[in-house]
């Protein structure tokens, strides 16, 4: 039967990637996913997975969690629907969560997805320039690397040249400079230590196309979709610093940090910074339900209070904010604290670097990396000269995992000629034994080589 399927699935759905990862081990067009429990999935066959990538880094609290079944039925047998040209609780009780878990005053704008989330970042920001009386300023600079959404603007805004191909020209007045990446720099992997020279090349980029002309900096608190980039000390703080010398605001993009991933509620609070604004979704939900969320510190939303009333912003969105994924996004928040996930995913995360660690002596590893729940392994030819593995290697590890039932993924970027990085990102409720079956599949694979 499940062949059946798979045979419809290849004629009538278009999958992301599917002639570009084929065999590549990530759940390929032709695995039928049927059910979820915990941190497993399994297939139309009865197969077995650990899903090591939380689905696409958003599964959080696990799946099967009826909890939050009930809640979207509550609330659909409730009110299904309704646009916040008016209110609903939910949608309030949400952004008064949100507030908690971000420390600070901050007024959330809803939409659907994570792209649209970091798009209305980009329009707020350039209306608030606007209101505050510097209507030039609208430019944003980000890294290569990283990734930050499929729409014409958030892709614009992604560094990685592959995703882009073919699509452009996009949205103009998007500007990239390297990311921090001690294993790969552009300026410090040669000598002994890093002196941030990346984060000074976000100020240089600003300086040399004139301040005025800039609305901000995105940025991921840890590259995760470029290959899991752990910036070296100093460097968030650094480029908050900027961004306030230069009047630049700072978006900081937490689709995949945020919601426990990295050990704290977002990846930004490793570093005691209060960005601008922060951009959310996957893990809002731990994906039961498609929302996502534009927090804006208060007092540049108050400068849209004082505007002539034409000028408020006009950006509008039909299922932004809907009461049955607030409903869901409320008991998801309220799972993560009962069961103290964020810390958790601290805890786990540290065992299953020490369980990897033993990986780090190997001929074909370059890097280990992570930080929380979120881990990768740059596979290398030699370590030496840090030649990155040939594509046959890393499908090779992917697919030892997959055969030995674990999903993990593989990142880094394919036109700078390394897409090396076997990624990790569980669900923030696996078990010991979970690890366990994650640390002892990946050193097989490994040792496969
Ligand atoms: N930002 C980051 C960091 C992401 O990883 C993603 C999605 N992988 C997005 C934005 C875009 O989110 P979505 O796919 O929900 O539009």
């Amino acid at each position: 039967a499940a062949e059946g399927w798979a045979e419809k699935d290849r004629r009538y759905v278009w999958h992301a990637m599917s002639r570009v990862n084929p065999g590549s081990g990530q759940a390929s067009p032709t695995m039928m996913v049927e059910e979820g429990s915990g941190a497993w999935i399994s297939d139309a066959e009865g197969n077995r997975y650990l899903d090591g990538m939380s689905g696409l880094w958003c599964v959080n609290v696990g799946y099967g969690r009826e909890e939050l079944a009930k809640a979207a039925y509550d609330q659909l047998v409730k009110l299904p629907y309704y646009p916040l040209t008016m209110s609903h609780r939910p949608a309030v009780e949400l952004a008064e969560k949100l507030n908690e878990w971000l420390d600070d005053e901050y007024v959330i704008y809803y939409s659907n997805s994570g792209s649209e989330a970091n798009e209305v970042a980009f329009k707020v920001a350039r209306q608030f320039h606007d209101q505050n009386g510097e209507p030039g300023r609208h430019k944003f600079v980000s890294r290569y690397r990283a990734y930050h959404g499929n729409t014409m603007g958030s892709l614009a805004a992604t560094g990685q040249a592959q995703r882009k191909f073919r699509y452009e020209p996009l949205a103009p007045g998007f500007l990239h400079v390297p990311p921090p990446d001690r294993y790969r720099c552009a300026y410090c992997s040669d000598r002994p230590a890093c002196n941030l020279e990346c984060a000074r090349e976000i100020e240089r980029t600003i300086q040399w196309e004139l301040p005025e002309t800039v609305a901000g900096v995105i940025m991921e608190p840890m590259i995760t979709g470029g290959g899991i980039l752990i910036p070296p000390d100093g460097y968030v703080e650094e480029v908050a610093r900027i961004c306030e010398r230069t009047g630049a605001l700072l978006i900081v993009d937490e689709v995949i940090c945020g919601f426990g991933r990295t050990g704290k509620k977002f990846g930004h609070q490793h570093y005691g910074i209060k960005p601008d604004i922060v951009t959310m979704a996957k893990g809002i939900t731990s994906a039961y339900l498609p929302l996502s969320a534009t927090a804006v510190k208060r007092d540049l939303f108050e400068r849209f209070m004082d505007a002539e009333e034409y000028a408020h912003f006009r950006h509008v969105n039909t299922f932004g904010g809907n009461p049955t994924a607030c409903a869901v996004a409320i008991r998801n928040l309220q799972i993560m604290e009962d069961e103290d996930l964020p810390e958790r995913a601290a805890a786990m995360g540290q065992k299953l670097m020490e369980g990897l660690s033993e990986l780090r002596d190997h001929p074909n590893v370059g890097q280990l990396r992570g930080k929380g729940l979120l881990a990768g392994i740059e596979l290398v030819e030699d370590k030496e000269t840090k030649a990155p593995a040939a594509a046959d290697k890393v499908a090779k590890v992917i697919s030892g995992c997959k055969e030995r039932g674990l999903i993990v993924g593989k990142n880094g970027d394919t036109v700078a000629g390394f897409n090396n990085v076997v990624t990790l990102a569980p669900p923030l409720v696996v078990t010991d034994e979970d690890l366990e079956f994650i640390v002892q599949t990946i050193r097989e694979s490994v040792n496969g080589l």
